[in-house]
């Protein structure tokens, strides 16, 4: 296994895995890996014959108050972590790298990038595909692979990959939890004993409009209540957005009639965590 640092030195060895006839799987992450992330390296292994994770704290997808400072970091645990798991190349570039000073060039995915996490956090999709059409520039995967604990972010870089004709093929792995339910996310190491407990709000309001459609309900505004009054019971938690959107475009949908994203986000205090479920008639 090889950690690069430089986009020259990765963009040679993703051309001479390439150069030998190999497919080229791509897992961008932000590193504090955890089983989550481990599941798409174990798909990109299953799928692909070459494995590169990358491993950046993407600075532009981060609002100014938000915690890009204290984003847990530590390469020398996540490159163990993905060595045992196979991956023969880690890209772990420095800010400066990525981003030099000077450049002003944006992805921006429009009407789409402003939708569910996009609304409170301006800019962070904007910043997400900026970072992603960047490094399938740099490491120029056959296939990459991303998880649908951030279902808005895969409907937007599909959507990018799609207008922007770019040749690589996205693959979207299932949700890894906690046995509780919990939702795994390198943020969750932020919280306290008790909002670890009050962090499941989350996944039982997923649950309860789950319960509440597959019992004949459709009606968007009802879900979206049964979801929401999860929330009035804990005041620990803060809820951000609880919304039934049309997965592909991220728009809200009034009745469930085609399969829809159920997503929900929330503030555990200065912690926030987001979740999502398929509800598929
Ligand atoms: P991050 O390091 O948070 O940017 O995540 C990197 C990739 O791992 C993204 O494609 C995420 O959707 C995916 N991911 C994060 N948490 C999970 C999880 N609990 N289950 C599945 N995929 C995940």
């Amino acid at each position: 296994m090889r950690v690069i640092h430089t986009i020259g030195e990765m963009r040679a060895a993703s051309r001479a895995a390439k150069a030998r006839g190999a497919r080229l799987g791509l897992v961008p992450t932000m590193g504090a890996l955890h089983e989550g992330h481990l599941s798409l390296v174990r798909a990109a292994r299953a799928r692909s014959d070459v494995v590169a994770a990358t491993i950046f704290v993407n600075p532009t997808q981060f609002g100014p108050s938000e915690d890009f400072s204290k984003y847990p970091r530590n390469l020398q645990n996540d490159s163990a972590l993905l060595e045992r798991e196979g991956v023969e190349l880690i890209f772990a570039p420095a800010v400066e790298e990525m981003y030099p000073a000077g450049a002003i060039t944006w992805v921006t995915v429009e009407g789409m990038s402003d939708r569910l996490c996009g609304a409170s956090r301006p800019g962070h999709f904007r910043g997400v595909t900026t970072v992603v059409a960047k490094l399938f520039n740099i490491a120029e995967p056959d296939v990459a692979f991303f998880g649908q604990k951030d279902a808005a972010q895969v409907a937007i870089i599909r959507r990018m990959v799609r207008d922007l004709n770019m040749p690589v093929q996205i693959e979207v792995c299932p949700i890894v939890r906690e046995p509780d339910g919990l939702a795994m996310s390198s943020r969750n190491s932020y919280l306290n004993a008790g909002e670890r407990t009050a962090a499941l709000t989350l996944f039982r309001s997923l649950t309860r409009a789950e319960e509440l459609f597959k019992s004949g309900e459709k009606d968007s505004a009802k879900l979206i209540a049964v979801g929401t009054k999860e929330f009035d019971s804990e005041p620990a938690v803060r809820l951000d957005y609880f919304e039934i959107v049309d997965p592909d475009s991220l728009q809200p949908v009034l009745a469930v009639e085609r399969p829809a994203l159920a997503a929900v986000a929330a503030y555990l205090g200065k912690t926030r965590l987001i979740d999502n479920i398929l509800l598929a008639p």
